[in-house]
C-alpha cells in the first residue's frame, strides 16, 4: 500500500504561544542590541530548530553558570529558574534578562505570597522538567511534587491546614484535573488557585486536538521531544483512538504512516515555529496531499510585554 493522503486539516491554534514569542525575542534583541555572544540557561524554548537557529546567531545555550565568563549578557529561558539560580546569576555579576514566561512567573509570586502566609505545597508536574525545577526553587523546602495519582498517596506533609495546589503549566488538563481529584479527597481542605495554573496556550491546543483528532485518520504534532506540551498533544490524540506521531520536522515523516490514511491532521506544540508546519504541508503534498484546511478553532491575542532595556524606541 502506498499514501493515499487527500486532505490536510490544521489545528487552530497551533504552535507559537505569547510566552515563546516573547522569549524568542528577548535572546535576538539582546543579540542585536549587545552583539553575540548572548548567553542563555537551558533551551529558550523546547525546540531544536529555534535553538539552532539562535545559536547561528550567536546564542550560547549553557547550563551551569560557571560556563558563562564574568560580565556576560544571560537570558533565563521560558520555563524559569529557582531562587538559587537568580541569586548566582546576580552573584557573578551577569547582566541578566529574564524570559522566564509571564504566566509561570504568576505561578512563582503565587508560591512566594502563600509561602508567606504560612503555606505548605504540593505541586503537580514532571520531574527534572525545568519549569517544575523553577518552580519548587522558588522555596528551600515545603513544596511537595506529586506526578501522578499513586504519588498523592505518598506525600508527607507537616500539616494539612494550609496546604495549596500549584501545577506546571503544560501538563495535559485532564490528567491534572484526575491528579487535584485526589489531592482534594486526601486534603480536603486544600487550597486551589483562583485560575488554575495550566497556560491558556496549553489549553487551547488541546481542546483542539479533541476537536480535531476523532475527525482524520492520523494526527501530526509538530514539536521536539523536550516539549512537555508537544507531548501531551500526541498523547492526547492516542487517547482518543487516533493514531498520532511528534515530529521535529518534515524529515521525521515516515510514508508508511499514511498507508491506507486519508485525512491528516496537523498540530504544533506552544515551542514550534511555523516554518516547520509549512515544511511538513510540503512534505505531505508530496506524499499526496491535495487540498489543506483550518478547523475553526480560538483566536489568540494575548501578547507579553518585553523586558525594560530591551523595547524598541
Ligand atoms: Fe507561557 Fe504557556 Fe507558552 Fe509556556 S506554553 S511559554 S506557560 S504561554
Amino acid at each position: 500500500m502506498s499514501p493515499s493522503i487527500e486532505e490536510v486539516v490544521l489545528a487552530e491554534p497551533r504552535g507559537f504561544c505569547a510566552g515563546v514569542d516573547r522569549a524568542i525575542e528577548i535572546v535576538e534583541r539582546a543579540l542585536a542590541k549587545f552583539g553575540a555572544p548572548i548567553y542563555v540557561r537551558h533551551e529558550i524554548v523546547h525546540n531544536t530548530y529555534v535553538v539552532d537557529d539562535l545559536k547561528a546567531k550567536g546564542a550560547i545555550f549553557i547550563e551551569d553558570l560557571a560556563d558563562v565568563p564574568p560580565g556576560a549578557t544571560l537570558v533565563f529561558s521560558a520555563h524559569g529558574v529557582s531562587q538559587a539560580v537568580r541569586r548566582e546569576a546576580k552573584e557573578r555579576g551577569f547582566s541578566i534578562f529574564d524570559a522566564t514566561c509571564p504566566l509561570v512567573t504568576k505561578v512563582h509570586v503565587e508560591v512566594a505570597k502563600l509561602h508567606r502566609e504560612g503555606y505548605e505545597f504540593i505541586m503537580i508536574g514532571h520531574k527534572g522538567h525545568p519549569e517544575v525545577e523553577g518552580t519548587m526553587g522558588q522555596l528551600s523546602e515545603g513544596i511537595h511534587l506529586v506526578e501522578d495519582v499513586a504519588d498523592v498517596a505518598d506525600v508527607q506533609v507537616r500539616q494539612t491546614e494550609k496546604l495549596a495546589v500549584v501545577t506546571q503549566t503544560t501538563l495535559s488538563v485532564d490528567d491534572a484535573a484526575e491528579i487535584l481529584a485526589a489531592v482534594k479527597r486526601r486534603f480536603p481542605l486544600v487550597r486551589e488557585q483562583k485560575q488554575q495554573d495550566i497556560c491558556y496556550a496549553t489549553q487551547n491546543r488541546q481542546d483542539a486536538v479533541k476537536l480535531l483528532a476523532p475527525k482524520v485518520d492520523i494526527l501530526i504534532v509538530v514539536g521536539s521531544p523536550t516539549s512537555s506540551n508537544s507531548n501531551r498533544l500526541r498523547e492526547l490524540a492516542e487517547r482518543l483512538g487516533t493514531e498520532a506521531y511528534m515530529v521535529d520536522g518534515p524529515s521525521d515523516l515516515k510514508p508508511q504512516w499514511f498507508e491506507g490514511k486519508r485525512q491528516v491532521g496537523l498540530t504544533a506544540g506552544a515551542s514550534a515555529p511555523n516554518i516547520l508546519v509549512e515544511q511538513v504541508i510540503e512534505r505531505l503534498r508530496a506524499l499526496g496531499a491535495v487540498s489543506v484546511r483550518h478547523m475553526p478553532g480560538v483566536v489568540e491575542t494575548i501578547e507579553f510585554p518585553l523586558p525594560k532595556g530591551l523595547k524598541l524606541g
